[in-house]
């Protein structure tokens, strides 16, 4: 079996223990499968970006004996095939020009399973005297399913459920669901492994590469670590970075978390020899 797996972090600040999770177990994931674990660093988004966080990332997952193959593919560096993909879908009237507000949209759309179903109002085109904002790719009503290696089946109808989304945004920046699915194809992917918060998004990812002509990788959405007010850990929520001095607590507590045994002297252990055993004991089978 090939498996080709990766690690997509957003540089809007460091690792926290949620993240770290997703990093692990991606990675063992991969190993477990003698499969590649590749490093993208999503950094799409410059106003939700803080300075330093990709450089920040990469040396909490070096301290952490969480080494990746080849090169780090920067999503900034990307563009041109972002801008290649969505003339694509425009030429062939999959994807259209919208003008609407988020105001108009809240304002007149069904709410989605993630806020307002756009109600398709610019689908045949703008009215007179508005100007495009966001570009957003056509959905259909059939159901899109695929087996989570977590969740089972999962379904969606997508124009009912979320709309025709948005793959570029109105300040011009390019919609996290399409470049993850240009990147995803672009880094041959093969298996997806990340957190459940993104279970829902990955129906307009398949939809996504179906028409754009791309293979779908196999998902595995995980389960999220939770704060004690039960929210996931995040930047929103004040999670604190994980600390580079202390990676044995911190993949300790990470194995604990993923009910993964720990070797009795882990203390006294390294970092990788954590890891390999952790390894051994994977339950999760491709
Ligand atoms: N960059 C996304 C995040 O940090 C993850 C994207 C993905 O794994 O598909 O939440």
């Amino acid at each position: 079996m090939t498996y080709v797996g990766r690690f997509a972090p957003s540089p809007t600040g460091p690792l926290h223990q949620g993240s770290l999770v997703a990093a692990v177990f991606s990675f063992l994931d991969a190993r477990a499968h003698q499969g590649t674990w590749r490093v993208r660093i999503e950094d799409l988004d410059p106003p939700r970006e803080q300075p330093g966080a990709a450089d920040a990332i990469l040396r909490t997952l070096e301290a952490h004996a969480l080494y990746w193959d080849g090169d780090i593919l920067y999503q900034s560096t990307r563009l041109d095939a972002y801008a290649e993909a969505m003339t694509a879908l425009r030429d062939r009237g999959q994807a259209y020009d919208c003008g609407c507000t988020r105001r108009e949209i809240a304002a007149i759309g069904r709410t989605g399973l993630e806020g307002p179903v756009y109600p398709g109002t610019c689908r045949q085109g703008l009215a007179p005297g508005r100007s495009p904002r966001a570009l957003r790719v056509c959905t259909h009503d059939d159901p899109i399913g695929f087996h989570d290696r977590h969740h089972g089946l999962v379904s969606q109808r997508l124009s009912r459920e979320i709309g025709d989304f948005v793959i570029r945004r109105a300040d011009g920046l390019t919609a996290y669901q399409l470049a993850v699915v240009v990147d995803d194809a672009f880094q041959d992917i093969t298996h997806v492994v990340r957190g459940s918060d993104l279970l829902d998004s990955t129906p307009r990812q398949l939809h996504l590469q179906r028409l754009l002509g791309l293979s779908s990788p196999t998902y595995l959405h995980h389960p999220l670590v939770l704060n004690g007010t039960g929210d996931k850990l995040s930047k929103q929520t004040h999670a604190p970075a994980a600390d580079d001095t202390t990676p044995l607590t911190n993949l300790a507590a990470v194995m604990d978390f993923l009910d993964l045994p720990l070797p009795v002297d882990w203390r006294d252990a390294t970092p990788t020899a954590l890891l390999e055993h952790a390894l051994a004991h994977w339950p999760f089978r491709a």
